[in-house]
């Protein structure tokens, strides 16, 4: 399980200028796609050395309790109360206000590991501005400068040290031999129908996973002789009080059942195209670096001329991740769901598969062979060699030099051609540069 790190301050303090800093993800080409978007309040930090933990932007924690800012406010306290650490972040150019002290005074009925985040620290006196909060009594309040990234170092080895333990919590990835799969997507799109149904006709084999809890329920099954392990899916919650407190974090929740499985199948709405919401779940996805399977549901009762439009739609949005296999189901009806499994399968096996060395070196001097970068001002990158880097996606290492010189084009290109090479479907994959002297 995923930590959760809430931002908690007034508004202008830069909360979400430093939400962006920590959740920027370092795979530039999975950040810029056209297709995909974020979620502005809940991201993954992958900045850290150890476990990734989840970020979340709340609003304002001191409105009004009445009206549309009082739901805020109550959803912001509500992220806050259920955080294992909380970042108060206030402006180091302003200074303490009033607004603050209601803040911190509201922090300290929570008794929760909480640091303070001098924001706004870029070209004013440090300890001028650390002593205007000092009586706020955190001994080590860090400043930092979100619009520059500076601090944010000090900051991330701060956070690691006060989060829970790896370890400390369950992982849904004891047993090897289980693909584990997470059925995502907004609502309303069909999950708890497809889960349900999977189940129905699998009852006699299903069973949860003993000591879930309510944060990460999992039930595990057999399908034609091959093990599987249901994560998280809205299908599998008990409806009542329990849903109302998941449907408030069904953002984080949707996080987590991303970083824990190994497979995410994606399902959209046939009839509704592809949402902002489906490309924010997708672009989670790509960032967590998971196999992917996309579903269109709902196939039932569609026209010829209707299911003509919905694929098109669909592989127009989606062409970045055309690697991706579309499966075309009917949750209601059960139809597809053959087929569905037949690519989770082939994205597992993709995402997993063990490669040589020789074999990537191989495919890299073919690669360069075939088509090596072009001069960039009067410099040309060389890939000499290359060796794998780890699984889940796939990832490849690669050797040469003036590597920064290798345009994203062209990094397409390798990818194009490994993906072709080693027949990988349903998976992102990664390359690593290395700089040789
Ligand atoms: P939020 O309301 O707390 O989410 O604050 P924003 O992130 O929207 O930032 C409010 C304003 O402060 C924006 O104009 C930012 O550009 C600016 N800002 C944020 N972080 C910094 C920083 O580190 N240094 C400076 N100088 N300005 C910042
Ligand atoms: P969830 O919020 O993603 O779990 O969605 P649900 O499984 O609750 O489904 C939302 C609605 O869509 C329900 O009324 C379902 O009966 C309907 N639905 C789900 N799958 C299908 C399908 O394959 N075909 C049709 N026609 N309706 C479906």
């Amino acid at each position: 399980m995923l930590p959760l790190v809430a931002l908690v301050g007034r508004p202008n303090v830069g909360k979400s200028t430093l939400f962006n800093a920590l959740t920027r993800t370092r795979d530039a080409l999975v950040h810029d796609e056209p297709g995909v978007t974020r979620d502005r309040n809940y991201g993954v930090c992958r900045l850290l050395e150890g476990r990734p933990f989840v970020l979340v932007d709340t609003g304002g924690i001191a409105g009004e309790d009445e009206g549309l800012a009082g739901a805020t406010a109550r959803q912001s306290r509500a992220a806050a109360e259920e955080a294992d650490l909380i970042l108060f972040v206030v402006d180091g150019r302003e200074g303490a206000s009033a607004l603050d002290d209601d803040i911190l005074r509201w922090l300290r009925k929570q008794s929760k590991p909480t640091l303070l985040v001098v924001n706004k620290s870029d070209g004013i006196d440090l300890q001028t501005a650390l002593a205007e909060f000092a009586r706020y009594g955190f001994g080590d309040a860090l400043p930092v400068s979100s619009a520059q990234r500076t601090g944010i170092d000090a900051l991330l080895a701060k956070t690691a040290a006060l989060l829970p333990a790896e370890g400390s919590t369950e992982t849904l990835d004891d047993d090897p031999s289980r693909v584990r799969i997470a059925f995502v997507g907004r609502p309303n799109v069909g999950k708890s129908t497809l889960v349900n149904r999977i189940l129905g006709e699998e009852r006699m084999i299903a069973s949860d996973v003993p000591g879930t809890t309510r944060d990460s329920i999992a039930v595990d099954l057999e399908r034609d002789g091959r093990k599987y392990r249901l994560i998280d899916t809205a299908g599998l919650r008990r409806r009542g009080k329990v849903e109302e407190a998941v449907e408030k974090f069904s953002a984080f929740k949707t996080l987590q059942a991303i970083e824990q499985c190994q497979v995410a199948v994606l399902m959209l709405d046939a009839s509704e195209g592809v949402t902002d919401q489906d490309a924010t779940v997708l672009g989670a996805i790509l960032d967590a670096g998971r196999a992917l399977v996309i579903v269109l549901n709902k196939w039932d009762g569609r026209t010829d001329y209707e299911r003509q439009q919905a694929e098109a739609l669909a592989a127009r949005k989606l062409s970045f991740v055309e690697w991706a296999e579309r499966v075309r189901i009917s949750a209601l009806h059960g139809s597809g769901l053959r087929e569905l499994f037949k690519s989770i399968h082939r994205a597992h096996a993709s995402a997993t598969h063990v490669f040589s060395t020789a074999d990537v070196t191989r495919a890299v001097e073919a690669a360069y062979t075939a088509y090596p970068p072009p001069v960039v001002r009067g410099h040309v990158a060389k890939l000499r060699f290359a060796h794998p880097g780890g699984d889940t996606p796939p990832t490849f290492v690669v050797h040469g030099t003036r590597l920064k010189t290798l345009s994203a084009t062209y990094q397409r290109y390798l990818e194009n051609f490994f993906r072709k090479r080693f027949k990988l479907v349903g998976t992102p994959i990664r390359f690593i540069f290395r700089e040789n002297n």
